[in-house]
């Protein structure tokens, strides 16, 4: 069985030994090893710092975008290749493998375009020039320059090419370089889009860094202009919030984490009207799109006690039996596989341990673990229950909260989840929306309104737009990730100069 090699300082190379299996969650079949055993992780960084840093800063926004545009392109010419591979690996259909690699593609190019209208500029100023004191000669202006060292991504098991294109484009665009470490398990995909970059010719030299298998002691060589945007568990997140090294050079962190996010259906929302519809198409597709392994899928629905029948007998009605999980390789299917084995047992823990505080009103738990979960709705017996709004199952799961459609009612519920990734109001009464925003805002990164008036546009909570900010506050990790240009903020250093205004505008000439 082949051992995938990582991209280390301009060069393919393998770790040493047997490495970790990598597999098809379905048939448990092994597709290859990963290993980061032996490998010059030092040496890596270096390259990556002194000899990429500088070819991309050299390189105006415009430039970096055209780059983008032709990494994405060059991603998208082994499309068809990347869907085998991710179907294999990581158990999803067709449809939602698309829905990683597209997403990924588009990303580069959305931030090509941001790229292309900064124009010729190296670097960002931020605000106007600024008068310090009495005198008008007296001024200083923010600019925002690219750090000098190296930008970790550290990503997640579910999304292998959106996981790498999303943070590649924001640091790319700021002027760093990456090294990229996908989750072990499903890495194949991941590996096989970096292939096709560095087959590509396009990148400059040192400004991409594959590496494959466990993350190893790479942690322990970041250095005060490093970037560590990570993307897992909280647990996870933890330590590398506190790893010394990472606290020693208080080194640039991104955490993108668990998150228990929450829609809201407003008392005014009735069965059959255009919001009732557009809340139940949008519950079913977060519940099953790549079988509810996404950040941003709902875990929570709270809904005033006079909904709850009508929603579960639709949710009855359209998740079973057309959502049972199937293998991707059955062209029927419409809900694949969890993306691994370990996924399968940690998954059903949760679930059973969750399902303790409430009753099953559609579906029900597999026996025994599986990587084929079918969707399951639960009912909270008590809603305000911590143990519901603090245990994350990764899976087809939804937990339906009654409550009595209050406002506050609804945020205090929300805000048990201890910070979302996204919040949805499904409500066609602005006045409710309005009081909503300004209770639940402060608990999310992203709030999706959800009314008749979007129902054919709307694009649901689970779609992390580049244009819109991604990330969200305590629980969801604290971090921010896209956002237009403020994403790039992670991988820049604002820094206010001061000095004669004459001097500043003779630098500083051009306006963004
Ligand atoms: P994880 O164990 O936290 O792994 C995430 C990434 O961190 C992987 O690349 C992993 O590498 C790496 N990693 C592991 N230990 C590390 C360490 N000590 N220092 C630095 N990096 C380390 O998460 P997971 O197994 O992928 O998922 C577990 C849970 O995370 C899920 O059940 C779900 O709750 C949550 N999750 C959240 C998101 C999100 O976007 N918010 C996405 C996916 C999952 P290896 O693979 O080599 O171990």
């Amino acid at each position: 069985m082949s051992v995938i090699e990582s991209y280390l300082a301009g060069c393919w190379q393998a770790g040493t030994g047997a490495g970790s299996p990598l597999v098809n969650p379905v048939t448990g079949t092994t597709l290859a090893h990963a290993s980061s055993a032996g490998l010059d992780l030092t040496a890596s960084l270096h390259h990556a710092r002194t000899v990429g840093g500088p070819a991309l800063r050299a390189l105006t926004f415009a430039e970096r975008g055209t780059l983008l545009d032709a990494l994405a392109k060059a991603i998208y010419s082994v499309r068809d290749e990347l869907l085998e591979v991710s179907m294999a690996n990581t158990g999803v259909t067709r449809s939602d493998a698309k829905f990683d690699i597209d997403g990924g593609t588009a990303t580069l190019s959305a931030y090509a375009a941001i790229g292309r209208g900064l124009g010729n500029a190296t670097f960002l100023t931020d605000g106007d020039i600024e008068q310090l004191g009495r005198s008008p000669r007296f001024a200083g202006r923010h600019i925002r320059v690219p750090l000098r060292g190296v930008a970790i991504h550290i990503n997640a098991f579910n999304f292998p090419i959106w996981g790498l294109a999303e943070k590649l484009a924001c640091a790319f665009l700021a002027g760093m370089p990456v090294l990229c470490k996908p989750a072990t398990s499903t890495a194949l995909p991941t590996w096989r889009a970096a292939k096709a970059m560095t087959d590509s010719g396009l990148l400059p030299a040192g400004s991409f860094s594959l590496l494959v298998g466990s993350v190893g002691s790479l942690l322990d060589h970041v250095g005060p202009q490093d970037v560590v945007a990570f993307t897992g568990s909280a647990d996870t997140g933890a330590k590398i919030r506190t790893h010394p090294a990472v606290v020693r050079s208080s080194v640039r962190l991104n955490i993108e984490a668990d998150s228990l996010n929450a829609v809201v259906v407003a008392p005014d929302v009735q069965p059959g009207s255009a919001c009732f519809d557009l809340f139940l198409r949008e519950l079913v597709r977060e519940m099953t799109q790549k079988s509810g392994q996404k950040c941003t899928a709902t875990r929570r629905v709270i809904l005033p006690t006079n909904l709850v029948e009508p929603v579960v007998a639709a949710l009855r009605e359209r998740l079973l039996p057309e959502y049972l999980p199937k293998p991707p390789t059955d062209p029927s299917a419409r809900m694949g596989a969890l993306a691994t084995p370990s996924q399968g047992v940690d998954v059903l823990d949760r679930a059973r341990a969750i399902a303790q505080h409430c009753d099953l009103v559609v579906g029900s738990l597999p026996a025994e673990p599986t990587t084929l979960v079918a969707p399951c709705v639960m009912l909270a017996r008590d809603s305000s229950a911590a143990e519901l709004h603090e245990l994350e199952a990764f899976g087809p799961f939804v937990i339906l909260f009654p409550c009595d459609g209050s406002v506050a009612a609804a945020a205090d519920l929300v805000a048990r989840g201890g910070g979302t990734l996204v919040t949805t109001v499904y409500s066609d009464d602005i006045d409710y929306a309005a009081r909503c925003v300004e209770a639940m805002a402060p608990w999310t990164g992203r709030l999706l309104l959800g009314s008749a008036r979007i129902a054919e546009f709307s694009t649901g909570p689970g779609l992390v737009l580049p244009n819109m900010a991604h990330g969200g506050p305590g629980r969801a990790g604290g971090g921010l990730e896209l956002g237009g240009l403020r994403g790039l903020n992670l991988y820049m250093q604002t820094c206010a100069v001061q000095g004669a205004r004459p001097v500043l505008e003779r630098l500083f000439p051009v306006a963004q």
